[in-house]
């Protein structure tokens, strides 16, 4: 029972468990990992893949690294949780002076939670209870733009890309949320100045009924890996000041210098009213999440009855996340990173973009360690899984995209393999 063969554990798995999005029909066998370290994947039977996804944009230093082995395995024999109702220590103070010391200097209270949907649904409970607290509770829906991403759990999904998002299946019960368009205007790219006139509609004329904007800055993520205008923030910050809307900028995949910012609103000099971080906060290894607000949101809140902000989960500020979560912060900030990420960005160009004159490639875009090869057609899973895997390579698409996000120790032999995984990949499936 306990000493379990591979066919024995896969047939367990396969009847028993869910993934993400997963089905119990599927077609696909789940690559059985013993143990990870750096930036390889070993699997049961003794094959070295290289990690392109960085366990969904979270391990940023790669696995198995000492500073985090030791912080953890310090806090553990210390405490591994206590309650944070009455109880503060030293983990979550230490990790809350090193955010403040990053983020925007206007976001002064920090949240913590477990996961980045929880820290989501903390960051707009924060926008309704504000305005409750101003006598202005007809402000409690949310503005968003198409294509985004921000959660599985109730509400996170109400703001995630209706098309994309699971909002067909559920919209009976999902609370009805205002769309716009993403902005045409690319990164890098010319600015159209219509990209913000939907904004602007909408808030003429629904300023009354909303709480917040919120989006991913810069890149949308799972909701289809789009890099598009700074210029697009710089004018909804404005737009959004002057209809007395918040802005929540949801920095969980962005977050932590992923786009060659520490976070994505400094490509535009914006600081938003809440930021929400997650994944890789600490550096890949346990579910953490916060989420960081004004003086002003978190004044309001506290000098208004209830007087309290209402949210609470059982593992709130845990410790052991906490000390990772410290130490990983750390490295981020003792390292050279914006070099590191400058130096990752310029190699995934060079090697990505020739694959741009591929006949099944639509387009190869890349911005700071986020390479993404989109495909003209939607990715045939079963067939291609296994084909990266083949060719040493943890890359998992979803629908037309083919990305990855390397961690940021990725030395350039090894993102020349990764890169090389990829290519050969969709040579094999495609045909040179
Ligand atoms: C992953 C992600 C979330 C959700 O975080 P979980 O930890 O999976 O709950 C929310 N927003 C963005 C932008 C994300 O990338």
């Amino acid at each position: 029972m306990y000493n379990m063969n591979y066919s024995e554990l896969i047939a367990i798995d396969k009847h028993h468990i869910w993934h993400p999005y997963s089905s119990i029909n599927s077609p696909v066998t789940p690559e059985l990992i013993s143990r990870a370290d750096g930036v390889y994947l070993h699997t049961h039977d003794g094959k070295q893949i290289i990690d392109g996804m960085s366990s969904w944009w979270s391990a940023i230093h790669g696995y198995n690294h000492s500073t985090l082995n030791n912080a953890a395995t310090e806090q553990l024999n210390n405490m591994s949780h206590v309650m944070f109702g009455g109880l503060t220590h030293r983990p979550a103070i230490e990790l809350a002076a090193k955010i403040l010391d990053i983020v925007p200097q206007n976001l002064r209270h920090i949240f913590y939670s477990d996961s980045g949907s929880v820290s989501v649904e903390v960051a707009m409970k924060m926008a309704v209870q504000y305005w409750y607290s101003k006598n202005q509770a007809s402000k409690h829906r949310f503005a968003t733009m198409r294509g985004g991403y921000h959660g599985d759990t109730w509400h996170a999904m109400s703001v995630c890309d209706p098309e994309n998002g699971m909002h067909n299946i559920f919209s009976d019960s999902l609370p009805q949320q205002f769309f716009v368009p993403r902005p045409q205007s690319l990164f890098g790219g010319t600015w159209h100045s219509e990209d913000i006139d939907a904004v602007h509609e909408l808030f003429k004329k629904h300023h009354t009924e909303i709480a917040a904007f919120i989006l991913e800055p810069i890149v949308q993520g799972a909701g289809g890996m789009y890099f598009y205008h700074r210029q697009f923030l710089v004018e909804l910050r404005t737009l959004c000041n002057e209809f007395n809307i918040l802005l929540i900028a949801d920095e969980i995949a962005t977050g932590f210098g992923r786009t060659g910012k520490m976070f994505a609103c400094e490509h535009a000099n914006i600081e938003p009213d809440i930021l929400c971080m997650g994944k890789s906060i600490t550096g890949g290894y346990m579910s953490f999440a916060a989420t960081v607000c004004t003086t002003k949101i978190a004044q309001t809140i506290s000098d208004n009855a209830p007087g309290v902000f209402m949210h609470g989960p059982t593992f709130m500020g845990n410790p052991l996340a906490c000390a990772v979560a410290s130490a990983n912060i750390s490295l981020l900030c003792n390292s050279e990173w914006q070099d590191t990420i400058a130096l990752l960005e310029q190699q995934l160009q060079t090697e990505l973009s020739p694959l741009e004159s591929h006949s099944a490639v639509h387009k190869v875009r890349v911005l700071g360690a986020i390479g993404v090869v989109e495909m003209k057609e939607a990715v045939d899973m079963k067939k291609i899984q296994p084909l990266f895997v083949k060719h040493g390579v943890w890359i998992r698409p979803f629908g037309k995209l083919i990305y990855t996000m390397p961690a940021y120790i990725m030395n350039s032999s090894e993102l020349h393999n990764l890169c090389e995984g990829i290519k050969q990949t969709i040579h094999e499936v495609y045909g040179k």
